[in-house]
């Protein structure tokens, strides 16, 4: 099943996306976390990106397209993917539709979850505590709302106009939630 997860900062993608990767048996591609990584190993990408995500503003399509490419290279991904970060601009979207149909890999559905602007500054808020990730201060994360509002929102609806969107309620536990992402790709999922 390829599967691509839609959803503001605080969301849930993350949580839910490492989930599924345990039921659905593929790999959980989270464009966020592999930018952390290259953060954290100091790599010539790290340095570029560490400071654009600590202000909570996007890294360049250009470079994202060349670390998504080499990610999709990877075996693993052939029978089947959830994406998590990735697309988060319409370019971005459309960038991934040609890779994906370059590689005989076409989306099978997108999962939007949507969560209240206030319950997701609760929860940022929260996670900032919790974990220290550097762009959960309070400046980091009203502009990566922000950024979500004005670039990502949009994303939605390309894969609506595809037909692929599965629109889902984020408010709640996250049984509760995970059973909705179950209902929604039951239709195309090998397991479950
Ligand atoms: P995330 O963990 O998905 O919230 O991503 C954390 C940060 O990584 C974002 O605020 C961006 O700075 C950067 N990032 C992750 N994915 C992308 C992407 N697809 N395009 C541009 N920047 C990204």
């Amino acid at each position: 099943m390829r599967l691509v997860l839609l959803g503001a900062p605080g969301s849930g993608k993350g949580t839910q996306a490492t989930r599924l990767r345990e039921h659905l048996q593929v790999p959980h591609i989270t464009t966020g976390g592999m930018l952390r990584a290259a953060v954290d190993a100091g790599t010539p990408l790290g340095l570029v990106v560490g400071p654009i995500m600590k202000a909570g503003n996007l890294v360049s399509d250009e470079l994202m397209l060349g670390v998504l490419e080499e990610r999709f290279a990877q075996p693993d991904t052939r029978n089947g993917f959830i994406l998590d970060g990735y697309p988060r601009n319409l370019s971005q979207a459309n960038a991934l539709d040609v890779l994906l149909v370059r590689i005989g890999q076409p989306m099978d559905l997108a999962v939007q979850l949507e969560v209240d602007q206030e319950l997701l500054v609760d929860r940022l808020a929260g996670r900032a505590k919790a974990e220290g990730r550097a762009d959960d201060s309070p400046e980091a994360v009203r502009n990566r709302l922000r950024v979500y509002e004005e670039q990502t929102a949009p994303v939605v609806d390309h894969y609506r106009t595809q037909g692929k969107l599965a629109h889902l309620d984020g408010v709640g536990s996250l049984d509760d939630v995970f059973t909705r992402i179950l209902e929604a790709i039951s239709p195309y999922a090998d397991v479950g």
